[in-house]
């Protein structure tokens, strides 16, 4: 049988009948839900000349095997976000699935094929996304998790354990990509771009690096009636003035800034703030534009604390270099979306993804994005029309057939 992407498209409706409810998917990793949509996942397998298994994260793998003892991989997740969308991440194990069925019907293909369906992408119980792509790179750190605990005080240990997965022995995942010559993710755009062009499908062209750091000003506190203005040390007047600064140097150095929480103290109507406090996350694909984002909102923030007569101090809070994916797949990709509709387009992703995992451990890794209506996920009403997402499981089957070829090439 060939490709049948009307296939993937009512199996989607499926789960999400199986394992979504009227505030959308509760398909959440570690809960009986998640094991509901696994279940389900592995019965699709039936009757297909492959192997199945569980690694020490809780990935699954389904190995199909080939000539060559060289591997190209396709992966998704299938846990979803509480109250999440039907699409973010069971669209990528099943378009996969479609393409790996396909691959099956033509016989023993040139090189072994497998899918991977990441073990809790979303982080969405215990705060820690990526856990067993991150488990697979090595790039997880299991110190850090041991003590997490989920709003009913039940511990990431506990949870896992009810898998069958030891905290201790996650990261032994890593021999999975042993052999791994590729990796191949399909994934809901999740923003606005291609909608906004009325395009279907993009090349991804690699996940953003992140700067994240919190910026505290401090001035005085001083009675609103009895203060002159120019008397004031208004540590407000700091983030007022950065936070404006910054979405300037956003637009002059084409990445994104966003000021997402400010605080002040004393935090009443009658005083002069004597302490605020705002975060900010910076991201951008290229390394050298991130650093001069950086640079430019420090200097700005002494600038603007001299003008003030206040105090600045920047703690970081975490940072994240960007993830380049590999240029021979970003042809290919490129060529694979002409072949299906006509017209592509470059985009880089502002979340991160598994595919960051598989491409920070050096397996040649790319991402393809089908168009997100409205640009919304993590919500029930995130949606793609029908039509785009058979073209996107048509897209990555071709993407698929010219990769093999690649992995093959001297
Ligand atoms: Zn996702």
């Amino acid at each position: 049988m060939p490709l049948n992407p009307q296939r993937t498209i009512a199996e989607l409706k499926e789960l999400r009948a199986l394992t979504g409810d009227a505030d959308g998917a509760q398909r959440v990793a570690w809960t009986d839900t998640w094991g509901t949509a696994r279940a389900w996942f592995k019965d699709k397998l039936a009757g297909l000349p492959v192997e199945y298994e569980t690694d020490e994260a809780g990935n699954v793998w389904v190995t199909l095997r080939g000539a060559s003892d060289k591997t190209m991989l396709m992966g998704g997740h299938l846990d979803s976000v509480p109250n999440g969308g039907w699409l973010d991440g069971c669209l990528n194990v099943m378009g996969a699935l479609e393409v790996l069925r396909r691959i099956t019907e033509e016989g023993t293909p040139p090189v072994t094929v497998r899918l991977v369906d990441w073990a809790d992408e979303e982080g969405a119980r215990f705060g820690r996304s990526l856990f067993g792509s991150s488990a697979a790179s090595n790039s997880m750190n299991p110190d850090e998790l041991r003590d997490l605990k989920d709003k009913d005080g039940i511990t990431l240990a506990d949870a896992l354990a009810k898998f069958g997965v030891n905290l201790d022995r996650a990261k032994e995942a890593h021999k999975q990509l042993h052999n791994a010559a590729a990796y191949l993710e399909l994934h809901i755009e999740q923003g606005p771009v291609l909608e906004s062009l009325n395009l279907p499908l993009g090349v991804v062209l690699g996940t953003f690096g992140v700067e994240r750091h919190s910026i505290r000003f401090t001035g005085q506190a001083a009675h609103s009636g009895s203060t002159p203005m120019d008397k004031r040390k208004d540590a407000l007047g700091g983030v007022s003035k950065l936070h404006l600064a910054i979405r300037d140097i956003a637009v002059r150095n084409r990445g994104v800034c966003t000021v997402g929480r400010v605080e002040t103290k004393p935090g009443i109507v009658t005083s002069v703030v004597a302490d605020a406090l705002m975060t900010l996350d910076q991201r951008h694909l290229d390394a050298a534009a991130l650093a001069t984002m950086y640079r430019e909102a420090q200097e700005a923030s002494q600038r603007i604390a001299q003008e003030e007569k206040i105090e600045v101090a920047w703690s970081k809070l975490w940072d994240i270099h960007p993830i380049l994916f590999h240029p021979d797949l970003i042809e290919l990709c490129d060529q694979a979306i002409m072949e299906t509709c006509g017209v592509s387009h470059r985009l880089p992703s502002g979340p991160l993804h598994d595919a960051a995992e598989v491409a920070r451990a050096g397996v040649p890794t790319i991402m393809l994005f089908v168009q997100s209506l409205y640009g919304i996920s993590h919500n029930k009403i995130e949606d793609t029309k029908e039509e785009h997402l058979a073209l996107c499981v048509q897209a990555l089957d071709k993407l698929a057939t010219k990769t093999m070829d690649w992995i093959l090439k001297p």
